[in-house]
Formats: structure tokens, C-alpha cells, sequence
């Protein structure tokens, strides 16, 4: 049924005064990560569990699209919406109901950010164990929907590991989950894992449950060149073998995306650095500052004196380190050639040299005018590969996908690291994943979600 001035006014009673916004209320505030987000003009704003599922319901009944957005920052297009549907955004489930520094835990609605769970946890020496760029804007129920993974999964996991519990509306209003707090709970059937990594495709989460992390309070960052992905793996082996402080970040940069960041205003200092092919951002934890940053040094000039690393610079201090980090979260090259196609594709450490070398052929000998550039989460062997020309690439997605994916899964590696499939990879999905898979996620969609309600056109391959 479509939406309508009678269906809208229906809508705005069940979720009260300020809870229903139209495409004018929707220009004025941002969509995030992709301006189709708002492409339905229409969202509306539960206050409470009860209201996502009286709206849920409602949806059903008359088979209204909806789709759910946390903190708008996907990267797969999944929180996209067309007109006809409705946007439930959960930015008002943002209470954090439970903090529990003994048993380590937190519960708090979905539409609690990432950082603000991190600021709380912090006081007590505890850490949300997941961190990524995007922890100012990002939400629980978007980071447990998308199963996301970042900076810090190589010790921690992805959100699969650090959910203890949730609570979803299934499509048609139905309430299941009560956010446990306990990290063994064998119930039967985990229903609720389904939830992770669905994509609002089966349901809305709407409160979650997070095992906490012990979060050493002090680090030392260091930025290195390395002359290829072998030393890369060198580096990121030799420091997590270490016992003199924690691993906590290994992020792999290529020379051209550090030439590109550092063309801006205050990073020019690290210019000369970017003529390495490749550079490691890393971080390292312990209990005091002076331990931290003696083993990081120490590390490091072993490291240098094998020829293991090239350069090094540790930052000297908090300006400096954020200038690190700005180095490699910042997106330059993306400004100065727009219109790139971004992949994110993970393959077993080891594996990382062979994989990036023989994409670098495949794409060479494909179309020599296209241009890799590399970001990753090294220890989880997870690459963030963009692929760019000097003008906008229109409609190559797939075709350098097929240059991308090749040669993955004999390596044991994924396709779909951690920011979902969304729309931008369904195709892919429905070429690399086996027909008994496909039948399956095709029958799970239809017991949760049996019109088709969830995130219409999302992630499940037609
Ligand atoms: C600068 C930057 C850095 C990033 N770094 C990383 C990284 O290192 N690792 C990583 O994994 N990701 C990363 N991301 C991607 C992104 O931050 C994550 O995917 C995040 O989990 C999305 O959370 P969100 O609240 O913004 O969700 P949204 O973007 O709003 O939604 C994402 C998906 O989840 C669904 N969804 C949202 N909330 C709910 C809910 N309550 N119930 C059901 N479905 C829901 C949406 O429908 C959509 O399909 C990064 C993004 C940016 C912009």
C-alpha cells in the first residue's frame, strides 16, 4: 500500500509529537554516509521498543518497505531507502540502561553511539573492544547489524564475539531477545546471532548487551615504512609475539593514500614518508606510558637493524598521534579522484603478499589506467581496496569485482570482510555463494520477515 497523508498521520499518532519526519524535516539534517539514505522522505523516530514494534506492525499489515538506520556511516549502501518505504532511525532508543564494570557488561539501546559506550566503559578501565573511524557517528544497533569489525578485532573479534545478548522486533511487531548479560547461555537455538550481520533484513535490534574489555591506559603509536607486504607481516608478527606490551593497531597504508593525506594542512610533515610503497600505523599498549613506549622503541630497532622496517617515527605526543591517526582515516584521494570503486576483502595474514601482488597484475593487465590504493586491518588480513581512475569509474563495479574476488576463497578468504553486503556486493554475493547457501538465507528471510517487509531489495540475491 502506498504512503499517503492518511497512512502519515496513522504513523506519526503511534510514535508521538516530533517522532514522524517528512522530506522537508529530512533536508535540513544530514544523510550520512550516502544521500539516498533519505531517499523515501519519510522517517520515523521510536522513543521505545513498544513503538518500533506498533510500527513494525502497522508496516506489515499493509506491507510498507522499511529500513533501519543507526548512525547512517554504512559503506554497502544497506541504509538506503526509496520512496514508498519508511526510515525507522533508532536515534532516540540512545539510554544506556546498565553498567556493570564487575561482570564487565553494558546494556544500552541501539541507537547508543560507539564512543559513548567507549567513554563510559573508560572510567572503569574497560574498553567496548571494538573501535573504528566512524565511533562518533555509529550505533550499536548499526554495528551489530552489520557485524562490524575495525581496529581492534584481531584481539577482541568482530561484534559476533562481543554481543552477549540482544532484543529485535521481527516485521511483524513481534518482540524476542532479552539482552542476557552472560557470556555462556546455550538455550538451543541462538536465534538472536541471526541478527548480527543481517543488515535489518530480518528484524530491528533494538537493545544489546556488550561484554567489556580491559583497556590499558596508555599507548604508544609509531609510524613505519616498510618496502613491501612482506616486511608488513614481519612487522605485525614480531610485535604481537612481543611480551613486553599488547598489540593494539596495525593499520597498513599504501604510499599513495599517505601522499594524498598528507597534501593537506597540518600533515605535511609526514610527506617524506609517503614515498615508501607501503606504511604500518601502529599502536601498542601497557600498563605505564614509559613501558609502552621503551618496548615499541626497542621493537622497532630491531626491527630496522634486520632491514625489517625502513623509517619510524613514534609519535612524541597526543597532537602528533592524532595527526597519525588523521593520516590514515582521512580520505584525501578519494576528493582529488572521485567516483572510485571500494572493495573490502580479507585473506589469511600470510596470504596478504601473494593475494596484493597478484591483484596488482590482474588489474595492470586489465585496464593499466586504473589505480589501486590500499588501507587494512593487517593483522586481521582485511583489505580495504579502492580502485580509481583518473576519471569517475560509472558502472565498472562488477567488472573489477571479478578482478578483486578472484582467487579468494582457494586462499581461504572473504569477500565480504566487514562492512556487509547491503546492495553494493548482493551481486557479488549471489556469484560467489553457494545455491545450498542461497536457498537458505532465502528461507530464514521468509520465516522472520514473511512479506518482505525488512530492508527491502537488501543483501538476499533475488
Ligand atoms: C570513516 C568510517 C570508518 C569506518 N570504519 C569501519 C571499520 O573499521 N570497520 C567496520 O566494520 N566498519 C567501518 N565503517 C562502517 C560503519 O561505520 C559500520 O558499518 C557501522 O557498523 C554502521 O553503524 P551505523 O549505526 O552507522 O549503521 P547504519 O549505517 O545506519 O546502518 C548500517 C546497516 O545496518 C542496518 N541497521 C542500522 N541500525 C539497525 C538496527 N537497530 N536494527 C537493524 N538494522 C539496523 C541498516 O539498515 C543498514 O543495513 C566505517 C565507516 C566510516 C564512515
Amino acid at each position: 500500500m502506498p504512503l499517503d497523508a492518511a497512512s502519515n498521520a496513522e504513523l506519526a499518532a503511534l510514535v508521538g509529537p516530533g517522532g514522524l519526519l517528512g522530506a522537508a524535516e529530512l533536508a535540513a539534517r544530514d544523510p550520512g554516509n550516502d544521500p539516498r539514505n533519505f531517499g523515501a522522505g519519510l522517517l520515523a523516530r521510536p522513543a521505545s521498543t513498544a513503538e518500533v514494534a506498533r510500527l513494525l506492525a502497522y508496516c506489515h499489515e499493509r506491507r510498507i518497505g522499511v529500513v533501519a538506520q543507526g548512525g547512517r556511516t554504512g559503506l554497502s549502501g544497506g541504509a538506503e531507502s526509496r520512496p514508498g518505504e519508511l526510515i525507522v532511525s533508532l536515534e532516540r532508543l540512545d539510554a544506556i540502561e546498565a553498567f556493570d564494570p564487575v561482570s564487565r557488561t553494558v546494556v544500552a539501546g541501539a541507537g547508543v553511539r560507539l564512543a559513548t559506550v567507549a567513554a563510559l566503559a573508560v572510567t572503569r578501565g574497560l574498553s567496548p573492544g571494538i573501535d573504528l573511524g566512524a565511533r562518533d557517528s555509529a550505533t550499536l544497533g548499526g554495528l551489530v547489524s552489520t557485524n562490524a569489525g575495525g581496529l581492534a578485532a584481531f584481539r577482541y573479534g568482530t561484534m559476533r564475539d562481543r554481543v552477549l545478548g540482544l532484543e529485535a522486533v521481527l516485521a511483524d511487531g513481534t518482540v524476542i531477545g532479552e539482552a542476557a548479560r552472560v557470556r555462556k547461555r546455550n538455550e538451543g537455538l541462538a536465534l538472536e546471532q541471526l541478527f548480527i550481520g543481517a543488515e535489518g533484513t530480518l528484524g530491528i535490534v533494538t537493545r544489546v548487551a556488550l561484554g567489556l574489555v580491559p583497556e590499558a591506559e596508555w599507548a604508544a603509536t609509531a609510524l613505519v615504512t616498510v618496502a613491501d607486504l612482506a616486511a608488513a607481516v614481519q612487522v605485525c608478527d614480531a610485535l604481537q609475539a612481543s611480551s613486553a606490551f599488547a598489540a593494539a593497531a596495525f593499520e597498513l597504508m599504501s604510499g599513495n593514500h599517505v601522499a594524498a593525506n598528507a597534501r593537506q594542512p597540518g600533515l605535511a610533515e609526514f610527506a617524506g614518508l609517503a614515498r615508501a610503497p607501503w606504511l604500518l600505523l601502529l599502536e601498542v599498549t601497557a600498563p605505564a606510558a614509559a613501558v609502552a613506549e621503551a618496548g615499541l622503541v626497542e621493537a622497532l630497532a630491531l626491527l630496522t637493524e634486520r632491514s625489517v622496517v625502513g623509517e619510524a617515527m613514534l609519535a612524541q605526543n597526543d597532537s602528533q598521534r592524532r595527526s597519525m591517526w588523521r593520516l590514515r582515516e582521512d580520505w584525501q584521494i578519494d576528493r582529488e579522484r572521485p567516483g572510485a570503486l571500494w572493495y573490502d576483502v580479507s585473506v589469511p595474514l600470510a596470504e596478504v603478499p601473494g593475494y596484493l601482488r597478484s591483484l596488482e597484475q590482474r588489474i595492470a593487465d586489465h585496464d593499466p589506467s586504473l589505480r589501486l590504493v590500499v588501507i587494512g586491518h593487517l593483522a586481521d588480513g582485511n583489505l580495504h581496496v579502492t580502485v580509481n581512475a583518473a576519471a569517475p569509474l560509472v558502472g565498472r563495479y562488477e567488472e573489477v569485482a571479478a578482478l578483486v574476488t578472484a582467487g579468494l576463497a582457494a586462499v581461504g578468504g572473504s569477500f565480504s570482510a566487514e562492512h556487509g553486503i547491503g546492495l553494493e556486493k548482493k551481486a557479488t554475493l549471489a556469484r560467489l555463494a553457494s545455491p545450498a547457501k542461497l536457498r537458505l538465507m532465502r528461507g530464514v528471510k521468509a520465516l522472520f520477515d514473511p512479506r518482505g517487509i525488512m530492508n527491502p531489495a537488501k543483501v538476499i540475491p533475488d
